[in-house]
């Protein structure tokens, strides 16, 4: 019988233009070039990571989920026919990227397949002054977003927020956003790679050429009346203890602050992500125990049961609702 125990994946680097090196700062592996991404639990076309540690090394996400999706997702997390629900990400925003807007599941535009997405944020670093684009200016209805898009002053439209480490972010499809130069986030998604551009800075891409804009697209799918978009600071916790950061139908995200040794477990209903955001620490289960630090990211099959966290950690963890 295959033991169960927390699985940990090789992450898969995404090379973007806005990207960069910060991602070493986790110890990460980085290929050449600027890094903007780190697919760390993925199963998506785009991007499908492998386990890296104990005797299921070596299997994709999507094997996985054929020889285990139901015992290891958990019966909400486990869909019949479907992918694994969340994709996780590291993100290093050593430039602006471009301001985008994601649709809904029902949005009739999507791509065969494809799903809508709805994410969440959470800021691991921030340079003095950084700020991001979150949702549009009070009144902006579809037709001044599409004139100020056509007339190429599209920013006079948007809000910006300054952020620094430890912001959450809640991003339901909808909502008008951009990540800007000089964070690093932990990105909590639906697994969906579906964006649209609303806006580049007419900045080349990687090939030297302007990156594709969905006009179209993005006016029919932004929430003009807002789309539940919420943003919190997430420093009044106490010792082992969770803070809810984001809730959506697609993800509940936590936040906990481990201080001493922490008894918890998973339930038949999920599989639990954990996202180590800060510090070192351990990871125990029946049967086995591995030391953990900030960056790295486990998936916990349902059927795990107990575990124990311990060390100085914070820590985000997410299942399906
Ligand atoms: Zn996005």
């Amino acid at each position: 019988m295959t033991q169960v125990y927390p699985l940990q994946f090789k992450p898969e680097m995404k090379e973007r233009i806005w990207g960069g090196r910060a991602l070493q700062q986790f110890g990460l592996e980085l290929p050449e070039g600027s890094i903007g991404e780190g697919w760390m639990i993925g199963d998506h076309p785009n991007g499908t990571t492998k386990v890296m540690n104990g005797e299921l090394a070596g299997l994709g996400l999507d094997e996985i989920r054929e020889k285990y999706g139901r015992e290891y997702f958990g019966t909400k997390g486990y869909v019949e026919g479907g992918r694994f629900p969340l994709l996780i990400k590291l993100l290093d925003c050593n430039d602006d990227l471009s301001i985008q807007v994601h649709p809904t599941d029902s949005y009739e535009g999507l791509p065969k397949g494809e799903l809508g997405k709805t994410e969440m944020w959470y800021i691991l670093d921030a340079k003095p002054g950084a700020k991001i684009i979150y949702g549009l200016q009070e009144g902006v209805d579809r037709a001044a977003l599409a004139s100020a898009i056509e007339e190429g002053r599209v920013m006079d439209c948007l809000q910006e927020v300054p952020v620094e480490a430890g912001d959450a972010f809640y991003i339901p499809a909808g909502t008008v956003h951009a990540l800007c130069a000089g964070v690093v986030v932990a990105e909590i998604q639906q697994n969906s790679d579906t964006t649209y551009r609303v806006f580049d800075y007419n900045r080349p891409g990687l090939d030297g050429k302007l990156r594709e804009l969905h006009v179209e697209d993005s006016l029919n799918v932004t929430a003009y009346e807002g789309a539940g978009a919420s943003r919190m600071k997430t420093d009044a916790i106490g010792d082992n203890e969770w803070l809810t950061i984001a809730e959506s139908p697609y993800f509940i995200v936590e936040k906990g602050l481990v201080r001493a040794p922490w008894q918890l477990s998973t339930t038949p209903e999920s599989f639990v992500i954990l996202v180590i955001a800060e510090g070192e620490g351990s990871l125990s289960w029946d049967g086995g125990k591995q030391a953990v630090k900030a960056g790295e990211c486990f998936l916990l099959p349902a059927s795990l049961g107990g575990y124990e966290l311990d060390g100085h950690l914070t820590v985000l963890r997410s299942v399906t609702p």
